[in-house]
This record gives C-alpha cells, structure tokens and sequence, in this order.
C-alpha cells in the first residue's frame, strides 16, 4: 500500500526548483512514475511530497544546437525520442537504444530525466550517453550545472544528483567526423532489464585505424562501466579479428557481475565478450561508412 503524500504540481521550473528547495529529503520528483510508484508501493521509498514535473514544457524538448549536439529536456518520454527524425537523423543509436527499453507502454510515459534519475544498473540510456560522451544539467535555486554522463552514476540507484536539485536535461556533443556507435542488451525476458549490455563508439582516421574509443558495459557492475583497458587496446590498430577477440576478452575481465535469477556470473562475462566484440565491428563498420 501506498503511504500517504502531499501531490505538488508547480507550474513552471522554477516553481519546481523552489518546491525542491523547501521540501529536500523528505520529498520526490516524480516524472513518469514507472519506476518510482513501484518502489513507493513496495515501501522502499516514502517521500512526504511528490512534486510533478511531467508535464513541464520548459523540459519538454529536443533539439539541435548550432554545432550539431543534441539537447533533450528531461520529460521527454523514451517513446518521443524514438520517434524523433532529429535523433534518427543525427544520433541514430539513441533511437537504437530506446527501441530496447522496456514495452511501448513504458516507453510512452517514461521519461529519459526519470530512467537517468532512477540509476537502474541494467538501465539502456545509461551505457549509450556515456559512449557517446554526453553531459547532464542539473538544476536547482542555486542555478545550473553541468554534470559528465561518466560522473553521474556513483552505485546502485544512487547518483550526483543533490537532494536540492532535478535533472533538467542531457546534451550529446556533435560525434567527430567517421564515428559510429552501436548499442545491444541481452535480456532473459522481452521488454525487460538486461542481463548485460554493450556500447560501443569509434572513430578511425583515413587509414583505417582507431582514433576514439569508448566502451561501455551494463548490468554487470553498480553503475554503466567504461572498459577502459578495452578501449586503450583499440587505440591507434586496425579493425582485426585478433584484435576483437582481445578487446572483448579485456571487457569481459573488467566487468564485475553478480549472479542473480536472472545470470550467473560467467553467463554474464560471457555475454560481455560476446556484446563487445560484435559492438566493437559494428560501431567500427558504421564508423568507415560516415563522412
Ligand atoms: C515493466 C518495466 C520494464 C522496464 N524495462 C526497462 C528497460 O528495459 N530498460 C530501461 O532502461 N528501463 C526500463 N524500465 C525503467 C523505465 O524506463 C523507467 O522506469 C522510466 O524511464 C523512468 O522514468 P519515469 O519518468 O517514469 O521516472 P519516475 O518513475 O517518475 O522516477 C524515477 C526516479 O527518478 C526520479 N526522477 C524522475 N525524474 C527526475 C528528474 N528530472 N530529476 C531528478 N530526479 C528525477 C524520481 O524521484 C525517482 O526516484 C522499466 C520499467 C518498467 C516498469
């Protein structure tokens, strides 16, 4: 059963934010309330106050900037930004990814703020923004900052985010010329959490050879994983089947899983080196074929 809560529905952001101020740690911002009334019906988590930023405009958004970046406010639902010819046309990996969270009914009315917020280890968007090197806007009365995607997440369900502060957005740096990205997730059970997932970006220069990489695991330790030895051994080499079979074994080492009902701890390693190696090729692929 549900415990009892006062519902604050403010009417702009700064509203919100001085909601947030006033009622820090015994309130909660609620987006779509996928994951958050789930734990709410649990127990787990008893706010006071549940301050409504859904249907914010002001967060409601994606778009392009100037140099080719892109921006999206944290209401936007999962659902919008697959949809979105801006994100398929410019980041076609984010549309990739969203295609593998959960069901469309999730998808239509869960938000990207919320799925970030939530900091589920096993989270889709997680892995892909931090591959392609994207940052995060926190906001609060104080004002605004800017957090590094590989920063956010510091454990289970916990992030960088203040109890004073929201998540107002997230923005995707313009990718440099001839890279590629590619997300893939395992999962036991459709339209659910992965058991393991991989995202990889690359670029390579006019012979050939990697200049970029990022690799990065998820469901398999606290929070979204950079492969760091796996990227470092990628730098400055050709694309090779030797190489493949060494970046994937690295990943796999670096991984650090738990067997649960969903997979054991080998099953997820192995599911590791075989993610990486296949988003490695395809990231590198997609990479020789852009401008
Ligand atoms: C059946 C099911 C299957 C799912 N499968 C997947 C999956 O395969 N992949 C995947 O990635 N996710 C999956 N999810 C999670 C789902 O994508 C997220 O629940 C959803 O995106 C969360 O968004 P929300 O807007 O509903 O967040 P809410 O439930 O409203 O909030 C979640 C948490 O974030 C906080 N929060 C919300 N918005 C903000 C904000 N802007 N700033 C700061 N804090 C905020 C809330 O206080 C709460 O703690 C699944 C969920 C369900 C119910």
């Amino acid at each position: 059963m549900i415990r009892d809560f006062v519902y604050l529905r403010p009417g702009t952001l700064a509203e919100a934010l001085a909601l947030l101020s006033e009622h820090q740690g015994e309130c909660k911002v609620i987006g779509g309330g996928q994951s958050l009334l789930i734990l709410m019906r649990q127990g787990l988590v008893t706010p006071a106050y549940l301050i409504d930023i859904k249907h914010l405009k002001e967060l409601n958004s994606i778009l392009l900037d100037g140099k080719g970046g892109l921006s999206v406010g944290a209401t936007t639902t999962h659902r919008a930004i697959e949809t979105s010819e801006t994100v398929r046309t410019h980041f076609p990996v984010l549309v990739e990814m969203e295609r593998n969270v959960a069901s469309i009914q999730t998808r239509n009315w869960g938000t990207i703020g919320g799925n970030l917020a939530h900091a589920d280890p096993a989270g889709d968007p997680g892995p892909v923004l931090i591959a392609l090197d994207a940052s995060f806007q926190a906001a609060s009365t104080h004002g605004e900052r800017t957090i590094g995607a590989d920063a956010f997440f510091l454990d289970y369900f916990e992030t960088a985010l203040r109890d004073d502060e929201l998540l107002a957005g997230i923005h995707v740096p313009a990718q440099r010329p001839k890279s590629g990205a590619a997300y893939e997730k395992f999962t036991i059970i459709k339209n659910d959490l992965g058991a393991a997932s991989v995202a990889a970006s690359i670029t390579v220069d006019d012979a050939g050879k990697c200049t970029n990489a990022r690799v990065v695991l998820g469901a398999v330790a606290p929070t979204p994983r950079r492969a760091m030895q796996a990227e470092q051994e990628l730098l400055g080499r050709p694309m090779s089947d030797g190489l493949l079979n060494r970046v994937a074994e690295k990943a796999s080492e670096e991984a650090t899983p738990i067997s649960d009902i969903h997979a054991s701890e080998d099953f997820r390693r192995h599911l590791i080196r075989v993610l990486t190696a296949r988003m490695v090729a395809k990231a590198w692929k997609r990479a020789i074929a852009s401008n």
